[in-house]
């Protein structure tokens, strides 16, 4: 998977570490090995594209992806493949156990270098928000469906 044209970070913020230190090739490797929870059988994909835009309604209609999603160990590595193909592949549909909705409001920050592992929990959120005070809420217990 080529990177060119995608959209990266704000240099300058401390060095990233985790799911954004690794290469899309690598981010792809996590989300297609047998520990994503989302591979294998019976898994209806449907659950994971809801058909209206709107969060909570989202929310509802994938509730079964979001599930899923909660317990997912490459979740964070999910999202940050999302969150690097926003203009492609990574728009649409549920990654790293969020709907398109909530994952455009955490993409602001992601961009300028919030890491997925502080937009994905709450008290590492929490942290980050005492640094950025005009940080829009992450919504807490949405992607848990
Ligand atoms: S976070 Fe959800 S969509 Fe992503 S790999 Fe895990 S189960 Fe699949």
């Amino acid at each position: 998977m080529s990177t060119a044209g995608v959209p990266r970070p704000r240099e300058g913020r401390q060095a990233r570490q985790g799911p954004a230190g690794l290469t899309d090739r690598e981010l792809v490797a996590h989300v297609t090995s047998p520990r994503a929870l989302c591979t294998g059988a019976g898994v209806d994909p449907d659950d994971w594209f809801p058909i209206t835009a709107e969060a909570a309604k989202a929310r509802s209609q994938a509730a079964r992806a979001l599930a899923l999603c909660a317990a997912c160990p490459v979740r964070a590595e999910c999202l940050e493949l999302s969150l690097r193909h926003w203009n492609d592949i990574g728009q649409h549909g549920v990654w790293g156990g969020l709907v398109e909705a909530d994952r455009r409001c955490i993409r602001e920050q992601w961009l300028t270098g919030a890491s997925v592992t502080e937009l994905l929990w709450p008290v590492e959120a929490t942290a980050v928000s005492s640094r950025s005070p005009e940080r829009p809420a992450v919504p807490a217990a949405g992607w848990h469906g």
